[in-house]
């Protein structure tokens, strides 16, 4: 039985046991009969800060695909909020509809309004379908929204700084790999090349690295071929490559057992969230492998970084880019810290991004009048 349908006949055990087994604050189910909206917000800790992570609309093929999809990518904000040094916590909000016949005006203002009835303790952004324009129109019901375009005082499209902090970050996992950090003549394969990967593919050609992308999209990949010179490959072709390194940059979970025995890189370094289907399985497959992990949360924090900025009023592209950069060394430090502890990279990432949430959560225990 699955978890929803169990909460469905009111035998809440499990329904709640799925919560807590990722250590959950709150998940609130949000419906509404007159747009149609269903949605999911999760808020998974708020130690650090109030729980930022942006909202993905999906046609989920259950409520269970997306109440587990929300879950994970809310407590993979906890984590990339606090391996990142900010002052967040992780949570995100999943619309189950479909984005290209559903999304009106009153449908996100709506979604808006169960936003501002949290009032803070969980704060949206865009994310898979949703764009800085959809942000406009929550924005009319709740302030707790982030991602505005720039005519409104906000930071506008993420993708840049993210596809930015994940180059650097494949530039650290290389130096663990190869020795060094130099990318030229290196065989990248990017799959997808969306927002994020078509940025990353420029990084990676003005270096000098032959780049071979794929995508359902043809005419994404006509675009970014044409423009970057990168060749372009079929969609399964792509874990058979003869590659130095693999950079997802789609949807996640395709680090798993059908894949990684293909795959024939050194490095893995990509902007996709939850590449790994099982965390600790994927992760030490990969290092039975021989191939270098660096993990998609530390990697592809340049997104929140942005998003960060505007929330504490502070928007400054070159800020930001400087704060992305430092993605390099957090990525190097958990590199060598796995390896010293006999650990997988993400495991060792984790481990890092609760000792901090565990030393805050000490800090904030002393009372302090308001
Ligand atoms: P996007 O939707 O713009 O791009 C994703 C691309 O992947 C699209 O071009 C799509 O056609 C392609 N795609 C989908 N399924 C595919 C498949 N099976 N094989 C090959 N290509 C496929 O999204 P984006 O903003 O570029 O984000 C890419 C990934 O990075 C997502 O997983 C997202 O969650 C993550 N991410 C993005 C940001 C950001 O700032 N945009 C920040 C952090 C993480």
């Amino acid at each position: 039985m699955s978890v929803l349908e169990d909460f469905e006949t009111g035998v809440s055990s499990s329904f709640f046991g799925e919560i807590s087994r990722l250590g959950h604050e709150q998940v609130v189910l949000c419906h509404d009969e007159a747009t149609g909206l269903r949605a999911i917000i999760a808020i998974h800790n708020t130690v650090l800060g109030p729980a930022l992570g942006g909202t993905r609309m999906w046609q989920y093929a259950s409520d269970q695909e997306a109440l587990t999809d929300v879950l994970r990518l809310s407590r993979g904000m906890t984590y990339k909020a606090a391996i990142s040094g900010l002052h967040l916590g992780g949570g995100k909000a999943v619309i189950i509809g479909d984005a290209t016949k559903q999304k009106n005006e009153a449908y996100l203002r709506r979604f808006g309004r169960f936003v501002q009835s949290l009032y803070g303790r969980y704060i949206t952004a865009e994310d898979v379908n949703m764009k800085t324009s959809d942000m406009v129109h929550i924005a009319e019901e709740t302030k707790f929204v982030t991602g505005l375009p720039e005519w409104m005082g906000g930071s506008g499209d993420p993708s840049p700084v993210t596809a930015y902090g994940t180059y650097v970050g494949m530039k650290a996992a290389a130096k663990k790999a190869f020795g060094s950090d130099d990318l030229s003549g290196k065989r990248v394969a990017v799959q997808g090349v969306g927002q994020v990967g078509m940025y990353l593919v420029g990084h990676l050609r003005k270096e000098g690295a032959e780049v071979f992308i794929t995508d359902i999209n043809e005419g994404k990949l006509e675009l970014v071929s044409k423009e970057h010179g990168a060749h372009v490959v079929g969609m399964d072709e792509i874990y058979d490559l003869d590659m130095d390194i693999y950079a997802p940059c789609a949807l996640g979970a395709t680090l798993n057992d059908d894949t990684i025995s293909r795959l024939k890189c050194q490095v893995v370094a990509g902007a996709a969230n939850n590449q790994l289907l099982d965390e600790r399985k994927h992760g030490y497959d990969l290092i039975d492998r021989g191939i270098v992990y660096a993990p998609d949360f530390v990697i592809n924090a340049g997104g929140l970084m942005n998003v960060a900025s505007e929330q504490r009023g502070q928007v400054n592209k070159d800020a930001t880019m400087a704060q992305a950069e430092g993605i390099y060394g957090t990525t190097l430090a958990i590199l060598n810290r796995a390896e010293e502890e006999g650990i997988n990279s993400q495991e060792a990432a984790i481990m890092l991004a609760e000792d901090r949430i565990a030393s805050i959560a000490k800090v904030k225990q002393s009372y302090l009048p308001n």
